[in-house]
């Protein structure tokens, strides 16, 4: 449907503005991206997908190139880093291939960024725009209008805040101040396989477990690098995000891990560095013609592995109900805010209890082994049902 106001702008074209930009372009609307860097580009660093963002990307006809560039891990597996315990091991195959319809997978950042950007290019609704950074918008009522940096103005129907943790269009709509500093610092590094020590290589995603610390690993672009996130305590940064990490420092915070883990951590020369932050979930974020998604509207700890498969979720979900509100703005922006807000909130508040888990000590690390040892693989499909079933996934896409 065209809209004679123009456009709807996005501004941010990380994971979650490029995947609404090509929803709603394949809703029919006009849409164009606004990224204040000189290009269109993540991190290098690897990503966990979900079975939800499965069913997202059939919805954006994006199975075939997502599953070409993905790796399948075959089991999800909890370590104990002080005493070098297995404590569970999940089926994460045709196991949950079966149960939710779409499997689980690990995929390079850049890879399905890549791939979200590339399917923007060849729709003929979608316009990506570099160097363009807002500072300020006005909604007129009947339409908005972007300023940059640099003294531009952008038209649009409508604008979408997709510019990340630290928002500033949720500024000026929420106005909730900054985001929480967590205490938790991620440090991240992707390995060539042949550095990786044989007892690591394993087809699994798998997170050792420790005091006031954590790393994950898995394997990348089909077994070729492995993705390190290691994770500690520090009350040392406030803020601070994609800068270089302090090798002495992880070392001394991750004192006392197995061999195992150790030489992992040894592997690793330089690191990117990223304070970790959210906030509490809000109900609201959206006013008039303008609405928020992803970090911008749920920042969430990485525990659950989540954030970008929500953003994409949002994506989806906004543009059908953009497309089902006709010009009507406000109303679309509401029943999409309405239709995401518990599940995002669930998972902002639930990934903090999971991160409490992974770093527990004493008597609940105690508790938290003897807990996951006894729950069973059909358990935790049950347990994980709200957010992965498809017929759950429908639902929180409206
Ligand atoms: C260590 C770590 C591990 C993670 N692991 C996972 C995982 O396994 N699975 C998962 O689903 N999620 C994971 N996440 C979360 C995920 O990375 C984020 O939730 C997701 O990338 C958010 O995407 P977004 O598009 O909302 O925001 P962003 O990726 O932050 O993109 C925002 C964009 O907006 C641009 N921008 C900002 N301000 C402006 C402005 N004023 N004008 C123009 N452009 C602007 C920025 O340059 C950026 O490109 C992890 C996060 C971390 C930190």
């Amino acid at each position: 449907m065209e809209d004679k106001q123009g456009p709807i702008l996005i501004v941010g074209g990380g994971i979650g503005g490029v995947a609404a930009a090509l929803a709603l372009a394949q809703a029919g609307r006009r849409a164009q991206v606004l990224e204040q860097a000189s290009e269109f580009k993540e991190v290098g660093a690897g990503i966990q997908l979900g079975p939800n963002a499965f069913h997202v990307f059939k919805q954006l006809g994006l199975t075939g190139p997502v599953t070409a560039l993905t790796s399948f891990p075959d089991d999800l597996v909890v370590m104990d880093s002080l005493s070098g315990e297995e404590v569970t091991r999940i089926a994460a195959g045709e196991a949950i291939r079966q149960r939710y319809g779409y499997p689980y997978g690990l995929i390079h950042r850049a890879d399905l960024h890549r791939v979200l950007l590339d399917a923007c290019r060849d729709h003929p609704l979608v316009t990506l725009s570099s160097s363009v950074r807002m500072t300020d918008f006005e909604d007129h009522g009947d339409r908005v209008s972007v300023h940059t940096e640099d003294g531009r103005q952008y038209a649009g129907a409508a604008l979408i805040g997709a510019d990340g943790l630290w928002s500033t269009v949720r500024d000026k709509i929420a106005g909730d101040g900054k985001p929480r500093v967590s205490g938790h610092i991620a440090y991240r590094a992707v390995l060539p396989i042949a550095e990786v020590p044989p007892e690591n290589r394993r087809n699994a995603m798998t997170l050792w477990a420790g005091p006031k610390n954590h790393l994950v690993h898995y394997p990348l672009r089909c077994g070729e690098l492995f993705n390190l996130v290691a994770v500690f305590h520090s009350d040392r940064y406030e803020e601070g995000w994609d800068t270089y990490g302090d090798t002495e420092e992880l070392l001394a915070r991750f004192k006392g891990v197995v061999p195992q883990v150790q030489q992992m951590l040894d592997k690793i020369e330089s690191w990117r560095m990223w304070v970790l932050c959210d906030r509490e979930p809000i109900k609201e974020w959206s006013k008039g013609r303008v609405t928020l998604l992803g970090d911008a509207a749920h920042p969430m700890l990485q525990y659950m592995a989540q954030g970008a498969c929500m953003a994409m979720e949002d994506a989806v979900c906004l543009a059908r109900k953009v497309a089902g509100h006709g010009q009507d703005y406000e109303s679309a922006f509401l029943d999409y805010q309405q239709t995401r807000y518990l599940r995002t909130a669930r998972t902002q508040l639930t990934a903090r209890l999971y991160g409490a888990a992974y770093h527990a000590a004493g008597a609940t690390r105690d508790l938290r082994n003897a807990y996951l040892r006894g729950r069973t693989a059909e358990q935790f499909y049950d347990g994980n049902a709200w957010l992965y079933h498809p017929d759950e996934v429908d639902k929180a896409l409206g």
